[in-house]
């Protein structure tokens, strides 16, 4: 639907409910924000956080540089919650890496007062529904309370809450290595030959990979990462041997341009095309796998067409950057509108659904595309854009910015959305029948 169609209707706000916190559902970056966001509006909140502190998701890459800049990575209304504590801001133009993002901003974001008392860690969402009535139940829905269950060391318990932001990430649901979407048929017995994205290569996963032959699967920025990590590995541990699958016939999202307003993305994509120019990475493109299958002497054979014609390719390790898709279970008695294909929010998907827009140059996008039939709850951060890559955080920032401006009743400003992205200067489309750009 063509966002000028897009109902401007806000959502019924329903007073009986305002005495109950808003409910965010991680405490990861865009979490926090909008929980930051929330309580400038005066409006009370709950974080549930599953891990142990705040960016527990971005601790598990917490090896690997950001390729946005500090200026690009703090929101606002956290800054104005930081700065009165003395936060020593970072430089605006530094790249940190994860680890350094959240030792220096989620962590002291978490522990401001406000905050602080306000986010249950340990504490695992598992469903969300509303009091009382299942999905099927229409009359009344919008004035009856959502209600969150969560697993915590203390048994299950529920929070009654007057709207859910559910901003989970996807970092523990990644998609599979096989074309079909399925796990590999013999995944129990795969053991540590298959690992999930993002190893640590030079550091803790050494060992797994030093003087072994990787398969890196996936067409994303984390397979450049891991190409760059096995690369420099390869350089200094002989026998490293590496090779590269994907899908499609080029990586040019990967690529790039050589035009990224995002200068770390773009030397990102032109250090990946070196290495496939010099030879030390081998490219197997138009790739598809359809099992994986496990070899004597703890190799793993993977099997699979190329360009349509059977290939068998056996590997010491496979690491899975397919990259990641939305845990949709919790939400089954939520009414969502999701898009078919990327399972984001219908009116955003054709903004990031890779088929259709290949650049990753989005659009700013606030509640008016984030809206679900279910009124008050909204899908926020990346796992708002279900399936589709390049998410980043300045687009979830503003996304819940907008959506508090809506559960204040500051309807203009939550659909005044004046956000300007880094571009990534790749603008072309895979799909046939489109030639030329996709933006
Ligand atoms: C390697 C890598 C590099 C990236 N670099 C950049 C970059 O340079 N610039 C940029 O803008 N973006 C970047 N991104 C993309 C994106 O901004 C990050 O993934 C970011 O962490 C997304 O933030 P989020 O808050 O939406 O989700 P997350 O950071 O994944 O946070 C979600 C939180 O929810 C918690 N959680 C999950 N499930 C539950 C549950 N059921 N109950 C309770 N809590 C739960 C998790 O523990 C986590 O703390 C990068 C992503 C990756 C993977």
């Amino acid at each position: 639907m063509p966002l000028a169609e897009l109902p401007l209707r806000a959502a019924p706000r329903s007073k009986n409910l305002e005495h109950l916190p808003v409910v965010v559902i991680g405490a990861g970056p865009v979490g926090l924000a909008a929980a930051a966001h929330l309580l400038e509006r005066g409006i009370d909140v709950l974080v549930f956080e599953s891990g142990d502190r705040a960016g527990s998701a971005i601790r598990q890459w917490g090896h690997i540089r950001l390729f946005s800049p500090w200026e690009f990575v703090v929101d606002d209304a956290a800054a104005r919650l930081l700065d009165p504590t003395g936060w020593d801001a970072p430089p605006a133009r530094g790249l940190p890496t994860g680890l350094e993002f959240v030792d220096r901003y989620l962590a002291p974001l978490a522990a401001t007062e406000p905050l602080a008392g306000r986010i249950r860690y340990r504490s695992i969402v598992t469903a969300v529904s509303r009091q009382g009535m299942d999905r099927t139940r229409s009359t009344g829905r919008a004035s009856t309370p959502f209600i969150v269950r969560t697993d915590t060391d203390a048994g299950p318990q529920e929070q009654l809450a007057r709207a859910v932001i559910d901003t989970s990430g996807t970092y523990s649901t990644p998609n599979s290595v096989i074309a079909n979407g399925l796990a590999p048929q013999h995944a129990d017995v795969l053991g540590d030959t298959i690992c999930p994205a993002l190893p640590d290569v030079q550091g803790h996963d050494r060992a797994r990979f030093a003087g072994q032959h990787t398969l890196v699967v996936g067409a994303g920025h984390s397979a450049a990462h891991t190409l760059l990590a096995l690369a420099a590995l390869a350089r200094e541990e002989p026998g490293t041997t590496i090779s590269w699958a994907i899908r499609n016939s080029s990586p040019v999202r990967v690529f790039g341009s050589g035009d990224d307003e995002l200068d770390a993305r773009g030397a990102l994509g032109t250090s990946t095309h070196d290495l496939v120019r010099s030879g030390e990475v081998s490219l197997i493109d138009a790739c598809e796998i359809d099992d994986l299958v496990p070899h004597p002497a703890g190799r793993v054979e993977v099997r699979g067409r190329r360009g349509g014609k059977p290939t068998t390719i056996t590997v010491d390790r496979v690491v899975n950057a397919t990259g990641f898709r939305p845990d949709l279970d919790m939400l089954r008695e939520i009414r969502l509108a999701l898009d078919e294909v990327v399972e984001a929010p219908r009116a955003l998907a054709p903004l990031i659904d890779p088929n259709l827009h290949s650049c990753g140059s989005v659009p700013p996008h606030g509640v008016v595309e984030l809206s679900h039939p279910e009124p008050n709850f909204y899908v926020a951060g990346m796992k708002s854009y279900g399936r589709a890559p390049t998410f980043l955080l300045l687009t979830g920032y503003e996304q819940v910015r907008s959506i508090a401006d809506e559960l204040a009743g500051n309807f203009s400003a939550a659909r005044r959305v004046e956000l300007i992205l880094p571009e990534t200067g790749v603008c072309s489309t895979s799909t046939p029948a489109q030639s030329g750009t996709c933006c």
